[in-house]
C-alpha cells in the first residue's frame, strides 16, 4: 500500500487552522495527524509542504457532471462534485468511472429533477437529443417519481420551482401540491430534497413544501426579514451559486478567472471561453442584494454551502473546478471570512450531505487532500495556487 507523509505545511482541518502538522497517509486513508518533526515511518515518501497549506479536498455542492469535467474539477482541488440534475443513462457511466478511477473527482447525483411538462430546464437545452423528461402533474404520482429516481441511484432529490422569470423565457411551473407530495415521499425514503428556485416567491413555495435546502439563492431583490427567519427556522441550507447569479445579471466575473494563468494552465480553451461568457438574462437582478442576503443568512446561522453550478459548455459563466474558486471569493466578498468560506466547501457540505468519510483532515478520513502555496485562510485567492491534489490517497498529475 502506498505510504507517505506530508510535512511542514500548515493544516486547515476542515474547521480551522491547526498549525503545522505532519499528515501521514496509507493507501486511501489519512492514518495520522501529528506534531511537526513527529513520527511517520522512516521508509515512507516525504512530501515537503513548507510555506504551503494542506486542506481537505473541496466539495462542490452544485454541479452537472460528466467524466471529462470531473477530471477538470480534480485538477482544481475539487475531489467531490454533487450533481444536481443529470440524465441517468449518462450518469451510470460517470458513477462507475468515479468509483473506479482516482484521476477524476468523486460524484453524487440527484439524477433527473422534478419539473412540470415543458418546465425548466427543457427551455435551456434546445435540441440536445435529450430523452423525454419524466414529469409529474398529479400529487398522487409524486412518490412514483421519487422511487424511479432512487432506482436510478439518486442520492437526493431535486425539485425545480421555476417560472423562467430570470432565465429569459417563461415556462410552466410544477404545482405546489406535487412538490409537497414529492418532499413527503423523499423524506419517507431517507432522501433530502433540494430546491431549484431563483426568486423570493418560489423560495417561499419551496420552504412551505418542506424542502431541506436551496440549490440557488434568489436574485430578484433584498431578502424580506420574514423569509430570512423562515429559512432559519426550517433549518434549511443554502447553496447561493453566486457565480450563476453573477452570470444571470451580467457581472463579467468569469472573465477574470479565465485570464488567471493558474486557470489557463489547466482548462481547455472551450472551457475558458465558456467561463468568460455569461447568461445576462436578468440584467435587472440585484447582485449586491444577493451578496447582502448571503451575509444575513450566514449571520443568522443558516448553513451556506459553496457550489458553482458548473454545467456543460452551453451554460455560460462557469467551469468545473475553477468556478468553485470563484465562488469561494464571492462568499468572502459577501462577508464570510476566508476560513468560513473554506468550511463551506469542506466540513459543512460533508456534514450536510452525510459524507462522513471526507471534508476533514483527521485520522481515518479519506485522503482527499489539496496542498496550496500560501495561506487561503487569510487570502482566499491562495486556494488556487495549487501544488498538489490527492484523491483517495492517489496523487494527481496536474
Ligand atoms: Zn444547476
Amino acid at each position: 500500500m502506498p505510504r507517505y507523509v506530508i510535512e511542514g505545511a500548515q493544516v486547515f482541518d476542515g474547521e480551522q487552522m491547526i498549525g503545522v502538522r505532519t499528515v501521514e497517509v496509507e493507501g486511501s486513508r489519512i492514518v495520522a495527524v501529528g506534531e511537526p518533526g513527529g513520527s511517520g515511518p522512516a521508509a515512507a515518501e516525504r512530501i515537503e509542504g513548507s510555506g504551503a497549506t494542506l486542506l481537505p479536498g473541496l466539495i462542490d455542492t452544485h454541479t452537472h457532471s460528466d467524466v471529462e469535467t470531473l477530471g477538470h474539477a480534480l485538477r482544481f482541488g475539487v475531489t467531490t462534485e454533487l450533481d444536481l440534475f443529470s440524465f441517468p443513462h449518462r450518469m451510470d457511466e460517470v458513477r462507475r468511472a468515479a468509483a473506479e478511477r482516482t484521476d477524476i473527482a468523486d460524484v453524487r447525483s440527484a439524477s433527473i429533477g422534478l419539473t412540470a411538462p415543458g418546465g425548466h430546464p427543457t427551455q435551456l437545452r434546445g435540441s440536445r437529443n435529450d430523452p423525454e423528461l419524466p414529469v409529474v402533474t398529479r400529487a398522487e404520482d409524486a412518490a412514483g417519481f421519487v422511487d424511479e429516481r432512487i432506482a436510478e441511484g439518486a442520492d437526493y432529490i431535486k425539485v425545480m420551482i421555476e417560472s423562467g422569470e430570470t432565465l429569459g423565457k417563461d415556462v410552466p411551473v410544477v404545482e405546489d401540491s406535487v412538490v409537497r407530495a414529492a418532499v413527503t415521499a423523499a423524506h419517507e425514503r431517507d432522501r433530502m430534497v433540494i430546491a431549484h428556485t431563483l426568486t423570493i416567491e418560489t423560495a417561499r413555495r419551496a420552504l412551505a413544501a418542506g424542502v431541506d435546502g436551496f440549490a440557488h439563492l434568489f436574485i430578484d431583490g433584498p431578502c424580506p426579514p420574514d423569509l430570512l427567519e423562515s429559512i432559519r427556522a426550517a433549518g434549511a441550507f443554502v447553496t447561493p451559486t453566486l457565480n450563476l447569479l453573477a452570470s444571470l445579471t451580467g457581472q463579467h466575473l468569469g472573465a477574470d478567472l479565465a485570464r488567471d494563468n493558474r486557470v489557463t494552465a489547466v482548462l481547455p480553451q472551450p472551457w475558458l471561453d465558456n467561463l468568460s461568457r455569461e447568461f445576462n438574462t436578468y440584467p435587472d437582478g440585484d447582485f449586491t442584494a444577493a451578496l447582502a442576503t448571503v451575509k444575513a443568512l450566514h449571520a443568522t446561522g443558516v448553513p451556506i454551502l459553496a457550489g458553482s453550478d458548473a454545467n456543460q459548455l452551453h451554460a455560460p459563466g462557469m467551469a468545473h473546478g475553477a468556478s468553485l474558486h470563484g465562488e469561494l471569493r464571492l462568499l468572502v466578498r459577501a462577508g464570510l471570512t476566508p476560513t468560513e468560506a473554506l468550511r463551506a466547501a469542506t466540513s459543512l457540505p460533508a456534514e450536510t450531505f452525510g459524507l462522513h468519510d471526507r471534508g476533514r483532515i483527521t485520522p481515518g478520513a479519506r485522503a482527499d487532500l489539496l496542498l496550496v502555496q500560501g495561506d487561503p485562510t487569510s487570502r482566499i485567492e491562495d486556494a488556487l495556487s495549487i501544488k498538489d491534489v490527492w484523491r483517495s490517497g492517489s496523487r494527481t498529475v496536474r
